[in-house]
């Protein structure tokens, strides 16, 4: 398998504009990764202000997986938030 995991500061955008940090109990991270999970797109390495900007009513774009997403709001659950 040559699917990499996703590093710390990756930030996980689902279909319904949710964004998710990495170890979060909603996320299937190897499955995001491989593709092999649809509904999902990402940003590698995000920066903390890219995360704490989500809430202000700002969508962050999702770079890789499925580019289309946007994320509009945070996971509450999330590790760390
Ligand atoms: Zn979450």
């Amino acid at each position: 398998m040559d699917t990499l995991p996703f590093g710390p500061n990756a930030i996980l955008i689902h279909s319904s504009a949710t964004a998710h940090r990495v170890g979060c109990r909603h996320n299937d991270e190897a499955l995001i990764r491989s593709g092999d999970h649809s509904g999902w797109g990402w940003i590698p390495e995000a920066t903390a202000e890219q995360w704490l900007r989500i809430d202000e009513g700002q969508a962050l774009q999702a770079t890789e997986g499925n580019t289309s997403l946007s994320a509009k709001r945070r996971c509450k659950h999330c590790p760390g938030d």
